[in-house]
């Protein structure tokens, strides 16, 4: 498979990634198993996260005898320097390594995280200490939100981006993949299947073709999936007319019940959790049932504190009818957790 460089931080891997979420449901043999053949079938570049269940540990499982040939990046939500330094020897551990290629400072998503992680008590500072033990090799960050992913970019502390980017999420061309790239960051696309919204993956696949800088890093939860991702990148075929106007077309329908996580319409007065509510559509097609029900459970709750005032609305860029998909969200929710 072609190589990629990731940036700055002069990494060269796989031209398509492992996403770590989807094997987190997944007994431990399997999970390895899957890892080991993405790993057989070219894949060198494995993306997890503390908080990613046991993906880690199954990661390091499938992969410790040939680490040397794979780059490792994992993540941590916390933003203090104690926390950030347990996270980081736990992932050590789980690994199975001595150190971690790539780590990213998880789901950045306002100006006071950035403020917290890069103060002299903060995450960066264990981040930094561990860079000088050899522990970990580069530093990166990841966001769903384009205005905390300008601001930690242009920091110019972070050698890669990872933020999501898929034909129905393409907010990011518009200035964010420019100014990392102007700073020389790799750049890793999460979500390249719209977390499991999207169906047609060769379509998500030539769409992503197009920006062959940026590296997607699908989930994978079966052996077949890589298999099919990869013949796309055996043999590359651009866009054709009628694969572009059906991407125009699935824009087109999913744009008006499509939540882009950007977290403008919160906080709701009424405590709503409204992102956490509408991502369930995602979660639920990408993890198995029972553990987006888990995940989604408490945000759930919140739903029938919705006074439908509007307020939400009017804050959404994508003119979203929240207080609607709301309730449309909630109705597949309890069908799911019958
Ligand atoms: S419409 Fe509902 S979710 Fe939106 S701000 Fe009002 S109470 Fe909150
Ligand atoms: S509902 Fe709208 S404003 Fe809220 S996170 Fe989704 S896309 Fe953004």
């Amino acid at each position: 498979m072609k190589k990629v460089r990731l940036g700055k931080s002069g990494l060269l891997v796989s031209e398509v990634g492992f996403g770590g979420i989807p094997i987190i449901p997944l007994p431990h043999e399997r999970a390895v198993e899957i890892v080991r053949h993405c790993h057989e079938r070219g894949v060198t570049f494995f993306d997890t996260a503390n908080m990613y269940g046991n993906s880690e540990k199954m990661i390091g499982a499938a992969l410790e005898t040939v680490r040397d040939t794979v780059v490792l990046a994992t993540k941590t939500t916390r933003r203090d320097k104690a926390g950030a330094a347990k996270h980081i020897e736990l992932s050590l551990q789980n690994l199975r390594t001595d150190h971690i290629d790539l780590y990213q400072f998880h789901h950045v998503s306002k100006s006071e995280e950035i403020e917290e992680i890069l103060s002299p008590n903060g995450a960066m500072a264990a981040v930094q200490e561990a860079m000088q033990a050899g522990k970990i090799g580069h530093v990166g960050v990841t966001s769903h939100k384009i205005e905390a992913a300008l601001e930690a970019c242009r920091t110019g502390l972070f050698a890669t981006l990872q933020f999501p980017f898929n034909f129905i999420e393409t907010d990011a061309l518009k200035e964010l993949f420019g100014v990392a790239r102007g700073l020389d960051m790799g750049i890793i696309a999460m979500k390249p299947l719209g977390g499991g919204l999207l169906q047609d993956a060769a379509l998500c696949f030539k769409f992503l073709q197009q920006h062959p800088d940026v590296v997607p890093i699908p989930g994978i939860s079966r052996k077949e999936e890589i298999d099919q991702i990869l013949s796309f990148y055996e043999n590359p075929q651009p866009l054709n007319e009628s694969e572009q106007q059906q991407i125009e077309t699935i824009r087109a329908e999913l744009g008006q019940k499509f939540c882009h996580r950007c977290g403008y319409c919160q906080p709701c007065e009424q405590g709503v959790a409204i992102t956490d509510v509408l991502m369930f559509r995602s979660s639920v097609r990408r993890l198995a049932p029972a553990v987006a029900v888990l995940f989604s459970k408490n945000a759930m709750a919140t739903v029938e504190k919705c006074t439908q005032c509007g307020e939400c609305v009017k804050r959404c860029p994508y003119d979203l009818a929240i207080p609607e998909l709301l309730l449309e969200v909630k109705g597949i929710y309890d069908a799911v957790s019958r």
